[in-house]
């Protein structure tokens, strides 16, 4: 098997250096492969400054000292807040800090590991195509001058992000933007995060809340957060931030410093992990996302680690479903009683958290909770709605979504 322009075998092409791509070239290189060599492994990004490239961001998931990344983490907060519309609050300690890790950390952080393993390198380019050719799998592309490039491997894994969304029963949009803000007098309490703070003005369809991580008592990240089926535009975010900001802060003075914006798919669609015999998909194309949540981060993590067993073990390492079939199933419905207006947006996530211990909710929120946590978490949220959206779930087809990620 051949690499185009230099004639070496490689046994791994993973395409795209985002969360997912940089955590499974890390896990797959840590160690010897299977037989044990080091692996061969080619890493594409598209050229700095092209259109394909995902902007920086920041990943935020419930962790601790003993995770893989944790030199990388930026800030945590252990003390998290819900505040209702009426301003009632709970407020709770989380056995494991919420925390947050920089993309442009990560880049630098497992790149700088990345560089320092002899079978590992670099490509940019833009990749169009990832097929299966006998023996193994191709990557075509092109590079920032235009030339093609083709790049062969055992095996190789897509991370691109979907262009389209699978064909679902609902399909919603989690969109934000967030401002990283620096005020003039102390404002902030480090160490505690508002996790969903339902006073902002609410859309006449779906829900939004404000979410609140400050890095010291001065500076944070504030973003404005809908679940809804249609992103706004950039100005209409600035009002709602700006809104949130004077009304619940009233703030001497804020100066915005950097901005964050996305849209997250919340859909109940398959996305297929397999996209041929030697070629599979990985991170938010290959389903890390959790739908009711919005959430991939941590289930990235898991994805590559267990790809990086497999292909270590010498099996094939197709990419495992990143979320429990029950966990699916809770969001399915979830997502089902929100679209249709059964259960009542921010009401429906003020009464989870009034109702059950929180920790019972961020157990579920960060797909570890047990039968027993989501059969009490059923049991409290409005049950006719949720019924009823469970029941007709197997008489919906699944349709090409009209939402766009
Ligand atoms: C703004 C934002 C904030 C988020 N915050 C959180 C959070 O706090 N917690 C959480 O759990 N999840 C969060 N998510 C969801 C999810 O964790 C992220 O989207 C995450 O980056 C997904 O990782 P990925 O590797 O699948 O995709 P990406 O990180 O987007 O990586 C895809 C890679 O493919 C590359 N690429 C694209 N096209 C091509 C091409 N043609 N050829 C070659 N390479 C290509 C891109 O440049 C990129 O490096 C957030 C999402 C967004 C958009």
């Amino acid at each position: 098997m051949s690499e185009a322009g230099t004639g070496s075998a490689v046994d791994v092409v993973i395409v795209g250096a985002g969360a997912a791509g940089l955590s499974l070239a890390h896990r797959l290189t840590a160690s010897p492969g299977p037989g044990g060599r080091p692996a061969s492994l080619v890493l594409v990004e598209p050229p700095k400054g092209s259109p394909g490239r995902s902007p920086a961001r920041t990943w935020c998931f419930w962790g601790d000292e003993r995770d893989e990344f944790d030199s990388l983490v930026t800030a945590r907060w252990h003390r998290l807040r819900i505040t209702a519309r009426d301003g009632h609050r709970v407020c709770f300690t989380s056995p494991r800090a919420y925390q947050m890790i920089r993309s442009v950390d990560f880049l630098h952080g497992v790149g700088g590991l990345l560089a320092r393993r002899p079978g590992v390198r670099r490509v940019e380019a833009t990749v169009d195509q990832v097929r299966d050719v006998p023996g193994g799998a191709e990557v075509t592309g092109h590079d920032a001058a235009g030339r093609p490039v083709r790049l062969h491997a055992r095996w190789a894994f897509d991370s691109r992000p979907p262009r389209e969304l699978p064909p679902a029963r609902t399909t919603l949009l989690q969109h934000f933007r967030g401002w990283f803000v620096t005020v003039r007098a102390d404002r902030f309490e480090p160490g505690v995060a508002d996790l969903m703070d339902f006073r902002t003005a609410q859309p006449a369809q779906g829900l939004s809340f404000a979410y609140v991580l400050p890095f010291n008592r001065r500076e944070a990240l504030v973003e404005y957060t809908e679940f809804s089926t249609a992103p706004l535009t950039e100005s209409a975010y600035d009002a709602a931030l700006e809104d949130y900001v004077h009304r619940v802060w009233r703030p001497a003075g804020h100066v915005v410093t950097a901005v964050e914006q996305g849209i997250i798919p919340m859909t109940d669609g398959r996305f297929p992990r397999s996209a041929g015999e030697s070629v599979f998909r990985i991170g938010v194309a290959g389903g890390a996302t959790r739908p009711s949540t919005g959430y991939a981060f941590a289930a990235i993590q898991r994805q590559s680690a267990a790809v990086a067993v497999s292909w270590h073990a010498g099996r094939t390492p197709r990419p495992p479903m990143p979320h429990a079939a029950r966990h699916r199933l809770m969001d399915a419905v979830m997502l089902r009683a929100l679209a249709t207006g059964r259960a009542g947006g921010a009401a429906f996530f003020e009464d989870l958290f009034r109702r059950n211990p929180p920790e019972r909710v961020l157990r579920f929120l960060n797909g570890t909770s047990t039968l027993r946590d989501e059969w009490a978490i059923g049991l409290g949220t409005p049950v006719p709605a949720m019924l009823r959206s469970l029941l007709e779930l197997p008489l919906l087809p699944r349709r090409k979504a009209t939402a766009c990620p």
